[in-house]
């Protein structure tokens, strides 16, 4: 087991895209600030999607404009093509993400290019990131599962991380876009992954749609990942995928770690009330249940 895992916070992203309830810009600001100070180093900000297909991400700039600089914290910005790094290019992110669908159909529906487009401009913007010094991942979505075409052959996925990983980004997240995933699928898919991508460092990003997710974090720990993305409250989805629900959620995560001895350097009680205090913004419960039932019980009967 590793003594740490790095958690990357999507919340602000992966979360509240897929919200029907737009947060304010000042309401955004607030809660990245507030996960940050409950210890996420990285925080997955905003998104350049188009404005008028993702409008909940539409103020991306703006966001990027109010948020304090900390040395300790890198923003991340999502992107899906060339344009997207060129608004983000022009913010003061310090990480990009672009997505590249295992499955093409997806692709076109989520990006409007064909996936393997997508990887030429990925290579191009990891030419341009290099020379800011910009560190890029490279996502590969519905590397389990789509919900156009199906079952997603482990070969797809294994052809687009080698295209990925040649393009030079810093690191390659593995992502169970619509939450299909099991845990013995995700052992499988990660260590066929780490052969062909020649020592680029894996990330994994799992949805807890079927209530998988955390059993798939747990088997991606044991297959090697240190760095997982999740939510905070398990907010989450993704408008382009039908029926697609939360991003694990980081507080259950952070719960399910602490208690095996792994850091995590986040605070899981700052992060319990930064997830109470969304769920008054936010328009439906939280999926999150660390928020219910509390930490590990310190016992009743202790001080009698
Ligand atoms: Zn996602």
């Amino acid at each position: 087991m590793p003594e740490r895992v790095q958690i990357v916070e999507v919340g602000p992203r992966d979360g509240l895209q897929n919200e029907s309830v737009i947060l304010t810009t000042d309401q955004k600001l607030k809660m990245i600030c507030d996960l940050a100070n409950a210890g996420l180093r990285r925080i997955e900000t905003v998104s350049f999607a188009h404005p008028d297909k993702v409008p909940q991400m539409a103020d991306a700039e703006a966001v990027m404009r109010g948020l304090p600089r900390r040395d300790d914290v890198n923003y991340i910005g999502l992107i899906l093509n060339w344009r997207g790094w060129q608004r983000a290019a022009d913010t003061t992110v310090d990480e990009i993400n672009m997505n590249v669908s295992a499955s093409t159909t997806f692709n076109r529906r989520n990006q409007g290019a064909d996936t393997e487009e997508t990887i030429d401009a990925l290579g191009q913007v990891v030419q341009d990131a290099t020379t800011k010094g910009m560190p890029v991942t490279g996502t590969i979505a519905t590397a389990w599962g789509c919900p156009f075409e199906g079952e997603v052959p482990l070969d797809r996925v294994l052809f687009v991380a080698e295209s990925i990983a040649k393009t030079g980004v810093s690191e390659i997240a593995i992502a169970d876009t619509i939450g299909v995933a099991d845990p013995w699928s995700v052992t499988q898919r990660i260590e066929a992954v780490r052969d062909v991508v020649g020592g680029v460092p894996l990330r994994a990003h799992f949805h807890n749609t079927r209530n998988t997710g955390i059993a798939n974090a747990f088997a991606a720990i044991q297959a090697g990942i240190t760095v997982l993305d999740a939510s905070v409250g398990g907010l989450g989805g993704c408008p382009f995928a039908p029926d697609a629900t939360g991003n694990i959620p980081t507080e259950d995560l952070v719960y399910m770690l602490d208690r095996a001895g792994i850091s995590t350097g986040v605070g899981l009680e700052d992060l319990i009330d930064v997830s109470r205090g969304l769920t008054d913004l936010i328009d439906h419960p939280l999926e999150a249940m660390l928020p219910r039932a509390g930490g590990f019980p310190s016992g009743c009967l202790k001080d009698q």
